[in-house]
C-alpha cells in the first residue's frame, strides 16, 4: 500500500525550535541533526533527536536522514551510559502517524537513559 503522507508543516513546533524561534535546551548539534531535551520527560535526562532537514516521520524518511539520526542517537546513548551520566539502560521510542502516538510532526527519536527499578512516567 502506497503512504501518502500530508504535505510537511512548517509551523510544526521542532521546525520553530530549529529556526531558534522557540527556545530548547540543545545537548548537542552536527551539521545533519540536533539533540534537545524533551519538555515533559518521561523519565530524568529525556532527549530528542531530530534531523535538521524537513522529513514527516521514518516513514517519510531518506535514508541519509535516518542514518545520520542514528548515528546522533548511537552517540549520544553511548555517551549517556557512560561516566558521570552512568545510565543502567537506554530505551528508544520513536512514533508515526497520530494514530502510531506521533504528535510533532518533525522526524524525531525519544532518548530515554534509564535507571535499575526505575518506571516511564505517563
Ligand atoms: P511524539 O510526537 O513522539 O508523540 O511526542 C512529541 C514529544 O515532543 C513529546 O515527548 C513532548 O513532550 C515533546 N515536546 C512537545 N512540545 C515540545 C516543545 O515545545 N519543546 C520540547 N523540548 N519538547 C516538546
Amino acid at each position: 500500500m502506497d503512504y501518502n503522507p500530508e504535505p510537511y508543516d512548517d509551523d510544526n513546533i521542532f521546525a520553530k525550535i530549529l529556526r531558534e524561534e522557540i527556545p530548547a535546551f540543545r545537548v548537542y548539534e552536527d551539521a545533519d541533526t540536533v539533540c534537545f531535551m524533551d519538555i515533559m520527560p518521561r523519565v530524568d535526562g529525556h532527549m530528542l533527536v531530530i534531523p535538521k532537514t524537513p522529513c514527516r516521520n521514518v516513514l517519510d524518511a531518506s535514508p541519509e536522514q535516518l542514518a545520520a539520526c542514528m548515528k546522533t542517537v548511537q552517540k549520544i546513548s553511548r555517551a549517556l551510559m557512560g561516566a558521570p551520566y552512568g545510565a543502567d539502560g537506554i530505551t528508544l521510542q520513536q512514533f508515526n502517524e497520530g494514530d502510531g502516538g506521533q504528535e510533532v510532526f518533525h522526524l524525531h527519536f525519544h532518548i530515554l537513559p534509564r535507571r535499575a527499578g526505575d518506571s516511564l512516567r505517563p
